[in-house]
């Protein structure tokens, strides 16, 4: 495996805030949030972007899904609303390829997104 920001802060060699994790998902704060919640979940395989993800991966989906609704919740958040994304490559704006699905939430989101 080659260098990874987030296989390294789920093997806790990279210090991150985890909020949250099971066998198959972690949850950490961002290090820089667009809002006051922001947190990202993290599947612990890694895989480098959703184009990637093979149908034997469809539980981590899920999970990433639940943990974030958990989260959300946690955060007290989950009533009034969040935003899930999962940015895929270039266009999207990627920036680490390991997946990872933002929750975003406390305020209110702009849409269409930028
Ligand atoms: P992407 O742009 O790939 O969808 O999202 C990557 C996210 O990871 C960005 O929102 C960025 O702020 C966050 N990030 C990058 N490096 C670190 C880090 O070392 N720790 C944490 N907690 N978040 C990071
Ligand atoms: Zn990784």
């Amino acid at each position: 495996m080659e260098d990874c920001l987030f296989c390294d802060i789920i093997a806790g060699k990279t210090k991150g805030e985890i909020i949250k994790e099971n066998e198959f998902v972690v949850a950490f704060r961002d290090i820089n949030p667009m809002a006051p919640v922001h947190a990202l979940i993290v599947p612990k395989k890694h895989i480098a972007t959703l184009n990637d993800v093979a149908e034997e991966d469809a539980e981590l989906i899920s999970q990433a899904v639940f943990m974030a609704r958990e989260v959300a919740e946690d955060e007290g958040i989950r009533a009034e609303g969040y935003r899930l994304v999962w940015n895929c490559n270039r266009h999207a704006g990627q920036t680490v390829f390991h997946i990872h699905l933002h929750l975003l939430g406390g305020r209110y989101m702009g849409w269409p997104p930028g």
